[in-house]
């Protein structure tokens, strides 16, 4: 034995390195409640702590965990709180921790049954889970991939191949030069991962046929051209800004009966469809032909877990298919079928575990607290002299602003200096805005208070 591999033999035996990570890790949860959201600018200047070259020697592992907690853990920002109001974020359910922690011992690869049969299974079982829950059609595939821009990714992959299929052109055999021309409709409020798959495709951003969008960024049905079974019909459950939802039951009937393929960005959206009392938000989604969604925004599992749902089995799997001789392809599920990459982490397990313990009634609860907690801010912030709501709270998102973009700007970088919560700027309708997104579990009442009095704060200062 080398002395290099005796050394870890011995990690894996004295058990103390991980024992030191566990604790870093509940002192890190201890804290993250009630930390400053965003690092301090003392955390930021210490990362330089990690500039160093590739050492020559081997380290002690206790060490290389040390400076990884000292330098690294106060330079997160605290996601996994209830004031991170950031992007669409999501805190983490705390059995997905748990279950996360405990999978990274095994590192299993679903790409195939062989591979992993726990992965593949649990795969299986989520797969039908999504179908009941968003109330899919029967045979409805599931790719468990890192996150919306894959599965959307992946969904235009497969409409790409099925339109062009019907045209008698294998895209995969003879690629794109001289194919027939697939149409591409999509609303202006369009999420920019959806054009970097466009991007990415070959279908030309610059083929895109735009429709126009109302005050709340959903698509106007009036205005969307008469649609063939050459078109991509691209819709949006949950605009990043406003939170808002095209109106599926008339566009999907509509672009159903003209045979395009529908495909809904839901990233954070989709998950209404399970709340019974925001479910009228996506009424008609079951007519697509595919959807992404994450499962580490709304959901809260922990990143890097999106769901690319497609009810055309075929296309999907003909559109992301690779062989090889040492492939075995068994009669259960081999989940690299599903997903653009063949290795991948076994991401189910968070995912399935969070499902199974929230069940469909705390997704509900969990869903439609996140709902109210936004209604609560945009109440709470309305009542502030200077600040003003621009959308209608339809589920978590709250778009404000104040008297000018210069204001506006100003407040939103004393919000973020403040460190009391954290939220970042967009631009709406040629606004400068603040964007809330309240998206994690945590987000209590308290939460939602302390932080409008930061934004009262950072509009004295
Ligand atoms: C976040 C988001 C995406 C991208 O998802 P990732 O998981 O970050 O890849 C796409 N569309 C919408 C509407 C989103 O909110």
């Amino acid at each position: 034995m080398s002395k290099l591999q005796d050394t870890m033999f011995q990690d894996i035996r004295n058990k103390n390195i991980f024992e030191q990570s566990q604790q870093y890790a509940f002192q890190y949860l201890e804290s993250i409640f009630d930390r400053n959201v965003y690092p301090t600018e003392e955390a930021i200047n210490d990362l330089s702590n990690f500039d160093e070259t590739l050492p020559k020697e081997t380290s002690k592992a206790e060490n290389v965990l040390k400076q990884l907690n000292q330098y690294g853990s106060p330079a997160t920002t605290a996601t996994l709180g209830g004031r991170y109001f950031g992007f669409v974020c999501g805190s983490v359910v705390p059995v997905g921790l748990a279950a996360k922690s405990l999978s990274t011992f095994w590192d299993q690869a679903p790409a195939l049954n062989v591979l992993s049969p726990i992965g593949s299974k649990l795969e299986a079982v989520v797969e039908k889970w999504f179908i009941d829950i968003f109330n899919l059609p029967k045979n409805t595939a599931a790719g468990f991939v890192s996150g919306t821009s894959a599965a959307n990714l992946c969904g235009l992959a497969a409409a790409r191949y099925r339109i062009l299929k019907k045209n008698n052109w294998n895209v995969n055999e003879k690629g794109l030069r001289n194919a027939p021309k697939i149409r591409v409709v999509t609303g202006k409020q369009a999420h920019s991962t959806v054009l970097k798959a466009i991007g990415i495709l070959g279908l030309g951003k610059e083929n895109i046929e735009w429709v126009e969008v109302d005050k709340q960024g959903r698509i106007i049905t009036e205005a969307i051209p008469e649609l063939d079974k050459n078109t991509i019909l691209i819709l949006q459950a949950g605009n990043v800004n406003s939170g808002a939802f095209d109106n599926f039951e008339v566009i999907c009937e509509k672009a159903k009966k003209a045979d395009a393929w529908i495909h809904i960005d839901g990233a954070f959206g989709l998950w209404a469809a399970a709340v019974a009392s925001l479910k009228h938000l996506t009424k008609g989604i079951e007519k697509a032909n595919s959807w992404a969604v994450d499962g580490h925004k709304t959901l809260n599992t922990p990143y890097d877990s999106g769901i690319l749902l497609c009810a055309d089995k075929e296309a999907i799997r003909s559109a992301l298919h690779m062989t090889g001789s040492y492939i075995i392809e068994s009669a259960e599920r081999d989940g690299m079928f599903f997903t653009p990459e063949m290795s991948r982490r076994a991401r189910i397990i968070e995912l399935w575990a969070i499902m199974r313990y929230l069940g469909k009634n705390g997704i509900d609860e969990m869903i439609l607290t996140m709902h109210e907690r936004a209604k609560q801010f945009a109440t709470e912030i309305s009542q502030v002299p200077g600040f003003y709501v621009e959308n209608e709270i339809v589920f978590n998102q709250v778009i404000v602003r104040c008297d000018s973009d210069s204001i506006t700007e100003s407040v939103l970088s004393n919000i973020q200096e403040l460190r009391e919560c954290w939220l970042g700027g967009s631009v709406w309708f040629g606004k400068k805005v603040m964007r809330v997104s309240v998206c994690s579990w945590a987000t209590t009442q308290d939460d939602i208070s302390k932080s409008v009095k930061s934004f009262k704060t950072a509009l004295a200062l």
